[in-house]
């Protein structure tokens, strides 16, 4: 569980078991990495999108620390601070680092990354259906003063189906209100 109050320990922790899921992708490289129990997950899901017609590419998935830190440190230099921790989780607190997270894209759309991706085909599937293959839309629409991000439809994290079912049976959007945590709107 990483948000802005939950950093990652060590900071520069690296999952052991990263490998690049046989799915459509969209990057290369680290990107293209995900922890094993993710990215079997992530094959089922894109082949069930795809058999209902639904095209959706694997657009950034593990991130290191390292590239954190030169992602992060390239906002601050070109909007300062402030901006930069709306845009990218500062190095150690990103879920990318987990290998648990990945953003989703749909094959070269304009919506990419932007927040009209959350009426593309393959974020409106996602959301409806990435529960039962153990996905949560982490970053959901106006929850930000709980999860510390604005919308980000692209952005999904495995959490297992019992619990990503049980909290879509139970109409609980963000992981901090499931497992019970405090809101981290801002870094402490
Ligand atoms: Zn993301």
């Amino acid at each position: 569980m990483v948000n802005k109050h939950r950093p990652l320990s060590p900071a520069d922790y690296v999952p052991a078991d990263l490998v690049q899921p046989s799915v459509a992708l969209a990057v290369s490289g680290e990107a293209a990495q995900l922890n094993s129990t993710t990215a079997a997950a992530a094959e089922q899901m894109f082949a069930a999108a795809a058999q209902d017609g639904v095209t959706m590419t694997l657009a950034s998935g593990y991130r290191s620390y390292g590239t954190q830190v030169a992602t992060y440190n390239g906002y601050v230099a070109a909007r300062g601070q402030a901006e930069a921790d709306t845009a990218s989780a500062r190095p150690g607190f990103s879920e990318h680092q987990t290998g648990w997270a990945f953003d989703i894209g749909d094959g070269g759309g304009a919506c990419g990354f932007q927040p009209c991706f959350a009426e593309q085909p393959a974020a409106v599937w996602a959301k409806a259906n990435g529960h039962r293959f153990g996905f949560v839309v982490r970053y959901p629409w106006m929850l930000h003063e709980i999860t510390g991000y604005y919308y980000e439809s692209w952005h999904l994290r495995f959490i297992g189906v019992e619990a990503a079912t049980d909290m879509s049976a139970k109409g609980i959007a963000t992981l901090e209100e499931y497992f019970g945590l405090e809101a981290a709107p801002g870094y402490l």
